[in-house]
């Protein structure tokens, strides 16, 4: 078995809208390495897109699936619920930012986790508009490919989309848009296009995740909070990327110290197990009436057992502690390449171990670099390297550590990614 035979198989047996990066093939995957079907090694800077936050199949986290298995492996939360998902829903809930009381459910993915703030949100208000920023990605269903702020790929072909979805300018200092500038099109928005007192929500992503990891400065989040506060308006929080330590805090929101009135919780979550949460605040997640919130698989019980473990595992780790750690070795040695190359970098930049690196021409914000973004990223798997890109022109390429990489591997995998950004 080659990743070659195995990539012709997937081109005929898979549609191209599900079409893979690379064509390597995983065999196994232990902590921040991962090795193909030929038995080569790469250094994984993705984590299956920020999920395993706490590495490949942590031991405490596989025992902790397995022993459920064993167990059971499903009944269906909303038929016959168990205490693996109780005890889960009290620790999310303590565990999001702010002090008021907060609710839970449990649902598969982080799009269906949006989909159901926004639910909640307009069973609360009885409002029907929803606000989101440009750049921001909230998932591929309809509702959230709605609220998506970037057209290719997600949204070509796919309309007719769901009404009363407005979009603002997320700020980007670097790109010239201020948080003043984003919040004066937002109030030209309740002017122009629907009064507030009409608008249900207003989603935001704290780091812009395939926007091009933006971070959304505090003073900007502080100020959607007012805003909200004084229309009516249910904040929400999409921390799917941003979550269980990624940011050098457990979610990204506690460094503006604003509470959300709903949240979103996933990739992270549970280490790869496909669970998701919304985690918000009681009297709003109460709204909707008994049966309309949930699925079939929301709250596998062995998904919950994989996300118990996971808390534990940043604990005991203290991995909100590390992510600042990893997110400042990887920000000096980056910001080392780019005073080398400082036509080709424009910014280097982190919350934690959220890291990214965007690439331009002639040293012009104005002028994204998608061509060397997509060599380096094709490049990356023969220098056995995983690299994933984003940004609203592919010209960002992003860092997604797991946070339990020791400095050796982190090291070793940035020796890699200069050479191979030397050879493109
Ligand atoms: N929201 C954000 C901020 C995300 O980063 C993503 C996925 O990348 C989603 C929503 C959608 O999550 P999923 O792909 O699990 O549906």
């Amino acid at each position: 078995m080659t990743n070659n035979s195995l990539q012709s198989r997937k081109t005929e047996a898979f549609a191209r809208g599900q079409g893979n990066i690379y064509p390597v093939y995983v065999e196994h995957a232990k902590n921040a390495e991962l090795w193909d079907v030929e038995g080569k090694r790469y250094i994984d800077f993705g984590t299956g897109i920020a999920v395993c936050n706490t590495g490949h199949s942590h031991p405490k986290i596989v025992e902790a699936a397995k022993q459920q298995i064993d167990k059971f492996s499903h009944t269906c939360v909303m038929v016959n619920p168990y205490e693996v998902a109780v005890t889960l829903a009290e620790k999310l809930t303590a565990a999001a930012p702010g002090d008021s009381p907060k609710k839970a459910i449990f649902v598969t993915t982080g799009a269906e986790a949006v989909e159901n703030c926004v639910k909640i949100a307009r069973a609360h208000t009885g409002r029907r508009g929803v606000i989101a920023f440009n750049g921001g990605f909230h998932g591929r269903t309809n509702l959230t490919m709605a609220l998506t702020g970037k057209v290719t790929p997600y949204k070509n072909l796919f309309g007719p989309f769901p009404s009363d979805i407005f979009h603002a300018p997320f700020p980007m200092e670097r790109h010239d848009v201020s948080v003043k500038d984003s919040l004066k099109a937002l109030n030209n928005l309740f002017k122009v296009d629907i009064c507030p007192t009409d608008v249900a929500a207003i989603i935001v992503e704290p780091v812009q995740g395939e926007g091009g990891f933006y971070v959304a400065p505090p003073e900007f989040l502080q100020a959607l909070r007012k805003l909200c506060d004084q229309h009516g308006i249910m904040l929400i929080a999409d921390e799917i990327q941003s979550g269980f330590g990624r940011t050098g805090k457990m979610f990204a929101f506690e460094y503006s110290g604003v509470e959300p009135d709903l949240m979103t919780m996933a990739k992270g979550i549970a280490g790869g197990f496909p669970i998701s949460a919304v985690v918000g605040k009681s009297e709003i997640m109460d709204a909707p009436l008994p049966g309309g919130l949930g699925g079939t698989y929301g709250g596998s019980p062995v998904a919950c057992a994989a996300a118990l473990a996971v808390l534990e595992v940043i604990e005991e780790e203290n991995l909100v502690q590390r992510s600042v750690e990893i997110g400042d070795l990887f920000n000096q040695r980056l910001t080392q390449l780019q005073l080398q190359y400082p036509e080709v970098i424009l910014d280097v930049r982190n919350q934690g171990a959220m890291i990214a690196i965007e690439f331009v021409k002639n040293g012009d914000p104005e002028q994204p670099n998608t061509a060397l973004t997509q060599a380096i990223i094709a490049n990356a798997a023969e220098h056995g390297l995983v690299l994933l890109a984003c940004g609203f022109y592919g010209n960002v390429i992003r860092f997604l550590p797991a946070l339990t990489i020791s400095n050796e591997t982190i090291n070793e995998g940035l020796d890699k990614f200069n050479s191979l950004f030397e050879s493109v």
